[in-house]
This record gives C-alpha cells, structure tokens and sequence, in this order.
C-alpha cells in the first residue's frame, strides 16, 4: 500500500528546508524527499572555493545566524550547507535523505508520487528542486583534446590540465572563476555578455543593503525573456566589485560573446565593447540611486565621489578580438559558465510552457494543490537566494495551511 502523507516537499535544499519548517510550524504534516543530502548542489555542484555572494548577516534565514561567522564576512560553500543541515536538526524537520521522485503524476484531487524507495499519495505537493537544475551548454566545441566542463563541474584551477583557460560566460560564477585562475597563474579568456555589476560596497554599505534600500529584491519579474539579469558580483577575498578592468589588468584577456565554432576556431561577437560600457552604466546607476537615497532619506553616510570614476577601457576592449584560434591560443580547457535550463521532466502534468518553466503565481502552480518554492523571480527577484526562498516558502505555507 502506498505511504501518505498531507503534504510533501521534494528537494531538501535551502527551499526545501524553508517550505517544510513553515509547514510544520503551522502544523501541516510533511514530509521532504532530497534524493541525495540536505543542501547537496552547495557540496557537490559548486567550486571549492566558492564563498557566499552576500555577506553572513544578509544571506540567511531571518530566524537563524551564521552563529561563527562575523556578520560580514562571505561564508564559505561548505559552511553554508552546514548551516542548513543544522537548521533542519534544530527544527526536527521529516527530511528523508537518499529518496528520489522519479515521477509525480495527478491521482484524483492529490498526487502520486513514484521514488526510488515506492509510492507516496499527497494532498498538496510542494517542489523544491532548485532554481538551476540543468548544465547549459550553448555552442558545441568539438576537439577531443580540450578539456569541457559546465561551471558546476569546476573544482579548483589544479584540476584543470596545464595551458590556458576559456571561461565563456562572466555571471557571478564565470567571473569569479576567471579570477581564480587568473591569480593561480593561469592564461585566462574570458568571454562576456551583457551583465549588471552592481558596486560591492558603496557609501560604507554592502549591494545587497543597497538593493534592499532600494526595493530591487522586491522587484517583480520584468516581460517574459528577460527575467534573467547576469550579475557580476563576488564575496571571494573578502569581497570586491567586479570591475572588468582591473580582470583586464590582471592579466586576463576580455572577449565579447562566443559565438559559433568552426575547425578550432571559435567566433566571437563585436559586442565587447557594448556589454562593458552598459555593465558601466549599471555601475553607476546603482551609485547615483544610492546617492539620491541617501539625499532623500537624510542619511549620514560618507561620501564616495572617487568610485564614480573609471578607467580607460583595456586594449583588449578597444582592439577586440572577433575570432579565436584555440590551439594558438592555447587553450586545454573551457569552463561553460552559461547558466541553466528548468528539469521537471519527471512531473507528468501539463503544466510546463515552451521554455520548461511551470505556469504558476508566486509559486501557485494552476493545478490546485500543486505549488513551486525557490525558482527565479517565482514571486520577485529575491526568490532564488536564501532569504528570498524563506519568505516565499513562508507565504506558501500559509496558502496550503488555510486550504479547507
Ligand atoms: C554558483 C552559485 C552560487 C550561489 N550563491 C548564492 C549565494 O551566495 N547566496 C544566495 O542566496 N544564493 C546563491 N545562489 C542561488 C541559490 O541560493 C542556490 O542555487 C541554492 O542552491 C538554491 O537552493 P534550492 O533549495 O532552491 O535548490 P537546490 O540547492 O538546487 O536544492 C534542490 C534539492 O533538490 C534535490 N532534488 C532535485 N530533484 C529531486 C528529485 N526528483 N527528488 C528528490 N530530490 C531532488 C537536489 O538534490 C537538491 O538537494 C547561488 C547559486 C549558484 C549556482
């Protein structure tokens, strides 16, 4: 006979742990199911030396703190996933560890959940499985004697072979990872698209104090194609703005977006230029809305009138590379920091559009009793990181608690 059970949370990351301690705490019965270990993607899909991108005092649950850590300091990956698996201990929450569904399907009003240890029934069904769930790889290089790897696959710059590095992509990951191995002596390409960067600090405050102050982790999903913001941002050695230009000056050799590849060479595109100069404009926008804020509210904080000044753009940006000759350059590895794609091809229920994302509102799927917590911009653009998650999950509860 299948198990039941009222409502049943899959994933047991940052999400999963939220959505079931708001659960149980409102005495709804629950069960998580995380096929591998509590916070897994923090242990084993990150680079070891990955820090969090916000300091300790912002990037956690409002009910706990990083009880070892100085409010700002950057929590290492492995000590954020400690983090969550002593939450879920201090909680009690009903995690089983080392389940997965391999198939949810509607069974009358509820669900049915088939996993890798049997069938569950379920009222409601809460899905956690995380907001990057898929590798995105969107050129195909095809020179067996390069080493390929997704940005989740990166481990440390000793583990990739000897010689000179493409990172194609320069998110918060392709950019710290070029950094990285920029500074473990490594040749570094890196090729970058259009991106925020917002200042790290800025008037004696952290971006994220700014982006609260200044309602953009509230911010609604903009039109459907845009949700998704590259953004440059880094806590690694004790956090700093990433600023293309001092990369540059490093050593490392900038390049606009890859393009396609043909016979060991790859094309790049001409937009170099462009994607650094609106990276800029981003830069600076963040510091004359804070300085409109801090006039508006009266603040007294101090003035930083130098970090509105940049530099001339490096020669790599003036004199651009438009096409790429790997072996010359060459290049033994390339690092996909591209980002990736939703995986709900095991939930057998019409719900996905054409882009593999559910139809939902703030985490309200249209098949009632059915609800998502965790997805980028699932209700704002804080939805995807730890807080953010806390307090989706926090209003989910509600919703399937108040349910008749
Ligand atoms: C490189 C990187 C750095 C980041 N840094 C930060 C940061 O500093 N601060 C911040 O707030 N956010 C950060 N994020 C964003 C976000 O916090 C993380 O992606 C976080 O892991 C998302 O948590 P989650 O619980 O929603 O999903 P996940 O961590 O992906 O957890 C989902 C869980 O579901 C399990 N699962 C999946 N499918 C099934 C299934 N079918 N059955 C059972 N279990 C399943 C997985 O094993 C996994 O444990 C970062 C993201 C990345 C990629």
């Amino acid at each position: 006979m299948a198990e039941k059970i009222h409502t049943l949370v899959i994933g047991g990351g940052q999400a999963g742990v939220a959505a079931s301690t708001h659960l149980k705490r409102r005495g709804v019965p629950v069960l998580v199911l995380e096929r591998a270990r509590i916070a897994e993607r923090w242990r084993s899909e990150r680079w070891d030396n990955l820090v969090a991108n916000g300091p300790a005092w912002h990037d956690r649950f409002p009910d706990a703190k990083f009880d070892d850590c100085d409010p700002d300091e950057f929590p290492t990956k492995e000590r954020i996933a400690d983090y969550f698996v002593d939450f879920a201990k201090a909680e009690d929450l009903p995690i089983r560890t080392g389940v997965e569904v391999t198939k949810l399907e509607r069974d009358g009003a509820g669900f049915r959940a088939t996993t890798s240890q049997g069938v569950i029934e379920a009222e409601n069904v809460v899905v956690a499985t995380g907001p990057f769930q898929k590798p995105l790889i969107p050129t195909v290089v095809t020179d067996p004697s390069i080493t390929q790897m997704h940005s989740n696959g990166y481990r440390n710059p000793e583990a990739l072979p000897a010689g000179a590095v493409l990172v194609v992509g320069a998110g918060a990951s392709g950019s710290q990872i070029a950094e990285e191995l920029a500074r473990a002596g490594r040749k570094v390409y890196l090729s970058l698209g259009p991106h925020d960067r917002p200042p790290r600090r800025y008037r004696g405050q952290d971006f994220v104090w700014w982006l609260g102050k200044l309602g953009k982790w509230d911010a609604k999903a903009p039109d459907p194609g845009t949700e998704h913001i590259t953004i440059a941002v880094s806590g690694a050695y004790g956090g700093h703005t990433m600023d293309f230009r001092r990369l540059a000056a490093q050593g490392i050799t900038l390049l606009g977006r890859a393009g396609t590849y043909d016979k060991g060479v790859l094309s790049v595109a001409p937009d170099l230029k462009t994607n650094i100069e609106n990276g800029d404009r981003n830069f600076l926008s963040v510091l004359e809305e804070a300085d409109a804020y801090v006039t508006a509210q009266g603040l007294d904080l101090p003035e930083e009138r130098e970090a509105h000044v940049l530099g001339p753009l490096p020669d790599c940006v003036t004199n651009p590379v438009l096409s790429l000759n790997l072996k010359e350059a060459g290049i033994s590895a390339i690092i996909w920091a591209t980002g990736f794609k939703p995986d709900f091809g095991w939930i057998d229920i019409d719900l996905f559009r054409a882009d593999g994302r559910p139809r939902h509102t703030d985490g309200v799927s249209e098949v009632p009793g059915l609800y998502f917590v965790g997805l980028p911009w699932l209700s704002c653009r804080g939805s995807a990181f730890i807080w953010g998650a806390w307090k989706d999950a926090e209003r989910l509860a509600g919703v399937i608690a108040a349910k008749p």
